[in-house]
């Protein structure tokens, strides 16, 4: 059917218009989350330097990483669900490579330095201007250096990052690693450019097993376009039959900054960035047609119905990731304010004899961590009043994110069990807190108190 090519061409925002605003959203986001603190907690920080993993404005010590599991599955699931669902979408409007290539290409080299022609051609490589070029690699070194510390900050927040980039001499290893990766960036940008999807990048080789006939993706209509391929072989620049409504102008191709034909089906090369779409709205449209490039499902072209997205494949996917995400949650509000390992010392018990009577003593290293960013004051009790603690006598001291060994002592005058054959193992639980906030600091933990069998205790005292 025939339009008005105006109307065709007013109702259409172009693809790349839509893109450049979410890559601004993606990077502004990028740039500004690590700089966002909330009870001095990050969004996401993964500290190797102070072994520390901030989730969602709450810290987590090294000891708590049981949580990345649930993370990772979260991480896998999602780039499942939304792979099945939108194909490439990942790669062509968020891939921080794309943004990359974007900017140096289009912004840098094209518009800034003219250095190529037009962004309707990409194949045209640059004019020979080699001064233009070695402006261009620096422009981009400078965002690339602002890319690598972005990078950075996820691992080693702000505000150590500008600390410890002040001096420079006794930070060396973070001095390399950002050098390190801003060098990468840049010959990665500027040397790899779109090859790096095709060879480096490894989801690209995965994808496609995710597809199915639902997946949105960027399809050429060969129904209403005409052949152009068969198999690998190139029938000519258009259609042969003169019904097929592809006029071979190839701005489909000539557009396309991974330089592949979208008239031969899928390739590992695109990127759904779909420029070609525009491109061909722009030819059609002018002819008062619609693209013949759209972003679409093989089904949903076939049968020329809506796309099916809610389709058992993606609910499930969804099901499952909110199902790990409430685990996640619930993990999170068990977190603990601080930490305390229990480990029984090699000896079993000992036994005391002082004017007649005995004392059991059991001991035990405590390995405490304070988790908070302020010093507290810790201390602990047994759930059995028989039992009393001989050491440590004072409370203990640990500073905001500190740990402390401890060996604790605890004794018993009382006869806990009588038995003459076997030592006792009895159960109890010390409760270990912090005195200035025992509400919110506590954690219990189970452990055992050994009882000596009757016969040692009264050989014990035999020998007093
Ligand atoms: S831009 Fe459209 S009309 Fe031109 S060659 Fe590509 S598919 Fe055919
Ligand atoms: S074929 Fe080329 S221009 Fe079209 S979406 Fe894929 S990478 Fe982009």
């Amino acid at each position: 059917m025939q339009l008005n090519p105006n109307d065709v061409l007013a109702n259409k925002t172009p693809y790349a218009q839509k893109r450049y605003i979410t890559y601004a959203i993606v990077t502004v986001i990028a740039l500004v989350l690590p700089f966002i603190r909330i009870n001095d907690n990050h969004f996401f920080l993964l500290s190797f330097d102070k072994k520390q993993l901030n989730l969602l404005f709450t810290s987590f010590d090294m000891q708590e990483l049981y949580l990345m599991p649930f993370l990772l599955i979260i991480m896998f699931l999602s780039i499942f669900f939304l792979t099945t669902l939108g194909g490439r979408v990942w790669c062509g409007w968020a891939c921080p490579q794309t943004v990359f290539r974007v900017l140096y290409r289009d912004l840098i080299q094209t518009k800034l330095l003219r250095i190529r022609k037009n962004l309707r051609d990409r194949q045209k490589k640059f004019d020979g201007n080699y001064v233009k070029k070695a402006i261009g690699v620096i422009l981009w070194a400078c965002l690339a250096l602002i890319a690598a510390s972005n990078f950075l900050w996820y691992f080693v927040p702000p505000e150590d990052f500008f600390t410890y980039l002040s001096n420079p001499s006794e930070h060396k290893l973070l001095v390399g690693i950002l050098i390190g990766i801003t060098a990468f960036i840049v010959f990665d940008v500027v040397y790899l450019a779109e090859n790096f999807c095709v060879y480096v990048c490894p989801y690209a080789r995965i994808q496609s097993v995710m597809f199915d006939n639902d997946t949105i993706q960027v399809i050429y209509d060969e129904q209403r376009g005409g052949k152009i391929y068969d198999g690998q072989t190139k029938l000519g620049r258009k259609p042969l039959t003169s019904e097929s409504e592809c006029i071979g102008c190839e701005a489909c191709v000539h557009i396309c900054p991974t330089h592949i034909d979208i008239r031969k089906g899928m390739q590992l090369e695109c990127i759904n960035c779909l420029e070609c779409s525009d491109a061909c709205s722009k030819v059609m449209g002018n002819l008062g047609k619609e693209t013949l490039i759209s972003w679409t499902s093989a089904k949903s072209l076939q049968t020329r119905k809506p796309v099916n997205y809610f389709r058992f494949r993606t609910i499930a996917y969804m099901v499952v990731i909110a199902v790990a995400i409430v685990a996640l949650a619930l993990m999170t509000t068990k977190k603990e304010n601080m930490l305390l390992n229990i480990n029984r010392t090699t000896e079993l018990y000992k036994i005391e004899v002082d004017n007649g009577k005995f004392n059991v003593e059991n001991a035990y290293t405590f390995l405490m961590q304070n988790t908070q960013k302020q010093e507290h004051i810790y201390y602990f009790d047994v759930n059995d009043t028989r039992i009393k603690i001989t050491r440590p006598a004072a409370p203990i001291k640990i500073k905001a994110g500190g740990k402390k060994k401890v060996i604790v002592v605890l004794n018993t005058r009382d006869t806990l069990v009588n038995v003459n054959t076997k030592d006792t193992p009895l159960d109890i639980k010390i409760n270990a807190y912090a005195l200035d906030d025992k509400k919110n600091i506590s954690v219990s933990r189970d452990t055992i108190f050994v009882f000596p069998k009757m016969v040692e205790i009264r050989k014990a005292l035999s020998k007093d």
